[in-house]
């Protein structure tokens, strides 16, 4: 049994716990309980049909067996998920459960179901108490800072809020039915945590690659504890995204753009965003930075399955034009997240676009 884990998100009178250990489902009833989840109002799971046959009537038995009135709702697996149209279709579940202003709504999933179930809790009767049961490594990213949100058909993340859930529930044997391409995926955000505070951790991912990809709990336990902490560090000092935390968006506004090019099928978030980290990591050593960035950036997202090349046949025209699209665009010059060192890194407002489209055609010959 590897060890539990605990931290808080400090954001005052939302701040709230995130448990990370092997057989958490095991104890939510107890945990639930303990964060002021109501046994006398119904709670609704909702979760996706690939998380559903393999961990769903798990956390039902376990939760209904504490005594919670518990009902599910299932959405197809997928970013497509994340619609006006499945909102409605869960408010009418949640209405057709009886679930009333006590209620909770719990996301039994990865980041999708995450930003789904959350904004469903966070505009059901104005507001119901959230869980997050995170079943991806990237939902570690989701499952701090409140962001909940739908997709509109031209934008993604548009239509949402800020509703922060009572607890988060990590069970690492959830993780464990995971295809390779998400672990990996997952592996990038948690990267891009120790890119952009702390230099330590990200040497401990360059010496421990090979269990996270393999998922050893020990391991995982950690660089989710770490990457949970650095982003929930990053929030506590800026919850409503005002400042500090843009530097999450390290890698993301190259990777934004790859996605938008490629289609949302063809790249995996997560590999967007280890590209667009390669390209930071170049422009940080194109500005004078130590070459040392580059290199060590290239060799832990290798380590942990990444791609690092950007596909060939995606044009530069238009990845120069979705980042223009991008919010952090202006006039001839771009907002940069870009590298100080290992573990630092600053925002650079005045980046040009001849630059980037310079690292854009590199980034095709990366090897
Ligand atoms: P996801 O939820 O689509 O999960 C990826 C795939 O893995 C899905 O097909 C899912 O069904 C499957 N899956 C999930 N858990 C599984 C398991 N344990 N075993 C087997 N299969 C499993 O994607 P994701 O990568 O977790 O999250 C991406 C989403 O998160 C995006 O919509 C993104 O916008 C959002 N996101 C939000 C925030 C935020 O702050 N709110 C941060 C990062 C990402
Ligand atoms: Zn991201």
């Amino acid at each position: 049994m590897s060890t539990k884990r605990e931290l808080t998100v400090e954001l005052g009178e939302r701040s709230y716990p995130i448990y990370i250990g092997e057989g958490l489902i095991d104890e939510a009833g107890e945990l639930f309980a303990k964060h002021g989840i109501s046994k006398k109002s119904p709670l609704l799971i909702i979760t996706d049909d690939e998380v559903a046959p393999r961990h769903l009537a798990h956390l039902n038995d376990v939760l209904s067996g504490a005594g919670f009135k518990v009902s599910t709702a299932i959405v197809p697996a997928g970013e497509s998920s994340k619609s006006l149209a499945k909102l409605e279709e869960l408010v009418t579940q949640a209405l057709q459960a009886g679930l009333d202003r006590k209620s909770a709504i719990v996301a039994l999933g990865g980041g999708v179901v995450g930003d789904l179930a959350g904004f469903v809790a966070a505009s059901y009767m104005r507001g119901v108490k959230f869980v997050q049961v995170p079943t991806t490594i990237l939902a570690h990213d989701s499952s701090v800072g409140g962001k909940v949100a739908v997709n509109h058909p031209l934008a993604k993340n548009i239509i949402g809020a800020f509703h922060q859930p009572e607890l988060v529930l990590y069970d690492l044997l959830t993780l464990q039915t995971l295809p390779q391409r998400q672990i990996s995926a997952g592996l990038s955000e948690v990267v891009k945590h120790g890119l952009i505070w702390d230099a330590e951790f990200v040497a401990w991912c360059d010496d421990h690659a090979e269990q996270l990809c393999a998922l050893d709990h020990e391991a995982l336990s950690y660089a989710l504890y770490k990457g949970c902490s650095v982003k929930a560090a990053v929030v506590s000092e800026d919850e409503r995204e005002n400042g500090l935390r843009a530097i999450l968006n390290l890698g993301h506004t190259i990777g934004h753009a790859l996605e938008a090019v490629a289609g949302y099928n063809e790249l995996l978030h997560g590999e967007a965003i280890s590209i667009g980290m390669i390209g930071s990591a170049r422009l940080a050593v194109a500005l004078g930075a130590p070459e040392e960035i580059y290199n060590v950036t290239k060799r832990v997202l290798t380590k942990v399955g990444l791609p690092i090349r950007l596909p060939a046949h995606l044009d530069t025209d238009a990845i120069m034009e979705a980042m223009q699209h991008d919010k952090k665009f202006q006039e001839g010059t771009m907002v940069f997240i870009v590298p100080a060192a290992i573990g630092k890194v600053e925002i650079n407002t005045q980046v040009s676009a001849s630059l980037v489209r310079e690292i854009v055609e590199q980034l095709k010959q990366e090897a």
